[in-house]
């Protein structure tokens, strides 16, 4: 089984990528990790990745998915999740024509939904205990004194910096331009299948399996 992955940021998409890594034995599939992977491996693609960033240029969609094809052509194991590619259109129908060249196909593209304003709460009002690291949140789980551990007494509580809400709900917008035509073009296709992304981390792996088996 092969899927795409789609959710904004926050939305704890790592997590079940992970689960599903886990549970049914799938390679997860991220540019980053891949682009990190080929440069230090010495292969074909891995020479080209190493040179082109050696010169400081951008990563090409053609590499991407020559380093995917290298993938698909390798173990499969329980299928792939792509994750972070494609992000435009133009790389929907890369990926869509690469998946048939290796006999391959797209099961499902699960849509991790989140209400902003949700996703924004949940996030930016998060944070912890620089003594235990004791996990606090303003409006679900308030310490009940004041700036003060319930666990360890200590008063020392830490945001994290890049939790600020302006940071967050720019990275909300990028994801939202970039990623809704891929939403309708998957739509279209019958392969999208939309879960919410807000419950607890067990809910949402649940819906996703649901998604998935359905
Ligand atoms: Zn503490």
């Amino acid at each position: 089984m092969n899927i795409i992955l789609l959710g904004p940021p926050g939305a704890g998409k790592g997590t079940q990528a992970r689960n599903l890594v886990d549970t049914r034995d799938m390679i997860q599939l991220s540019t980053g990790d891949m682009l990190r992977e080929a440069k230090d491996s010495g292969t074909e693609m891995g020479k080209i990745v190493a040179d082109v960033m050696a010169r400081g240029e951008l990563v090409t969609d053609e590499i991407v998915i020559g380093l995917i094809r290298e993938k698909l052509e390798g173990d499969k194991q329980g299928g792939f999740i792509f994750d972070g590619f494609p992000r435009t259109l133009a790389q929907a129908d890369a990926l869509a024509t690469l998946l048939a060249e290796c006999g391959e196909s797209l099961d499902a593209v699960v849509e991790m939904q989140v209400d902003d304003d949700a996703l924004v709460d949940r996030i930016t009002g998060r944070y912890t205990c620089g003594n235990c690291g004791e996990v606090y949140h303003k409006t679900t789980k308030p310490e009940a004194v004041d700036g003060t551990c319930d666990k360890c007494g200590a008063q020392d509580m830490k945001h994290r910096a890049d939790d600020n809400e302006e940071s967050l709900r720019t990275r909300l917008m990028e994801y939202y331009k970039k990623t809704s035509p891929l939403i309708g073009y998957y739509y279209a296709k019958g392969q999208l299948k939309s879960v919410d992304g807000l419950g607890e981390i067990a809910e949402v792996q649940s819906a996703i399996a649901g998604a998935l088996d359905g």
